[in-house]
């Protein structure tokens, strides 16, 4: 697996309602390499946060990992590769659990909600730290105040014994930030980090996690609709559409040279200072209604390049160059399968 750390292949998460199965996750392939930052763009609803999800066995109910593999390289950098398939742990076991803010981290979107309002931020932080490592409470504590003073929260030794609600949306997050980063992980999942943040506070946001990523060479996979963000933190992007990956490669490639219609449209559609608000370009309708999925393309009743064939035919992923690939018909060679499939 060389410098890979995660390779995921294949992977399906459904979710088993009373109206009928939903496909959030379906087959999707993503390296995450050491100390690099994969970026995982796309709309609400396209299932990135539950991809994430599912990386550490967190998928809430009614949703299952059903097929594919998680394929985690546990094994010191540059050592020995010990590989274990995350998809096939008990989501309950203590397998996972030992991996579980200790190996992987996540920040979630809402520091609010993902914070105890019944307990002190740094009696949160002191809890993981005390779960995953041998150190005493008083040392426990110890790391806690400096995590937080790191992260960049003033007068950190004595909020550590605040409530999150007496702290703000930034230092909240910053919190979050500190809780994930207690256990020195591999990987740090970061699912839309400065959504619900003002722009000051998501740059510094943004400038601290760049920082942290580089002095504890962490894998970083961050989860986000708002490319500008995309454009200041990646190394490499997934583009996510209706549960598949539909164009992968590295930042700069998909910013000056994107193929897929929808990633094009999403470059299309960020707004700049000079455009005028009647001159924005979105991306025509909605993510389609989850039990009513599109045959062929799933993208096709939006796409403005569609053609007869993407109404029947699901695109398969396309290699243009070694790290760029695309799941798109206008750049596969379709012909065959549509003898083939005329005579099944
Ligand atoms: Fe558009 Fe067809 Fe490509 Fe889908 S396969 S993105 S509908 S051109």
């Amino acid at each position: 697996m060389d410098n890979t750390l995660i390779d995921v292949k294949d992977l399906k998460v459904h979710f088993f309602t009373d109206e009928g199965v939903v496909r959030a996750v379906d087959g999707v392939d993503l390296k995450l390499e050491r100390g690099r930052t994969l970026s995982l763009v796309g709309e609400s609803g396209c299932g990135k946060s539950v991809a994430c999800r599912a990386l550490m066995q967190i998928v809430r109910n009614p949703g299952k990992v059903v097929a594919g593999e998680i394929l985690y390289n546990r094994g010191a950098e540059g050592g020995q590769a010990e590989i274990i398939d995350i998809a096939k742990m008990d989501p309950k076991g203590k397998e996972i659990r030992d991996i579980r803010g200790k190996e992987i981290s996540m920040i979630f979107q809402e520091p609010m909600t993902s914070l105890s309002p019944m307990y002190t931020v740094g009696n949160q932080i002191i809890e993981n730290i005390l779960l995953h490592t041998n150190l005493t409470k008083e040392q426990a504590r110890d790391l806690a105040i400096k995590l937080l003073d790191q992260v960049g929260i003033p007068r950190a030794d004595r909020l550590v014994d605040e409530y999150p609600f007496r702290l703000s949306g930034g230092m909240r997050q910053r919190s979050m930030i500190a809780m994930a980063l207690s256990c020195n992980p591999n990987l740090l999942i970061a699912d839309e980090p400065t959504t619900a943040l003002d722009v000051t506070t998501q740059a510094n946001i943004l400038d601290l996690m760049s920082d942290l990523q580089k002095s504890y060479n962490m894998t970083l996979l961050f989860i986000t609709h708002d490319l500008g963000v995309v454009a200041e933190i990646a190394d490499e992007v997934a583009v996510m559409y209706l549960g598949k990956i539909v164009e992968k490669s590295d930042v700069y490639t998909i910013f000056n040279s994107p193929r897929h219609p929808y990633t094009q449209a999403l470059l299309k559609s960020i707004p700049k200072i000079a455009i005028k608000r009647e001159d924005l370009d979105p991306i025509k309708g909605m993510v389609p209604n989850p039990f009513r999925r599109p045959g062929g393309c799933p993208f096709h009743p939006r796409c403005p390049q569609a053609f007869a064939e993407c109404k029947v035919l699901v695109p398969t992923t396309t290699q243009l160059t070694p790290n760029h690939s695309v799941q798109c018909l206008l750049y596969e060679n379709f012909a065959n399968r549509i003898a083939t499939e005329q005579k099944q």
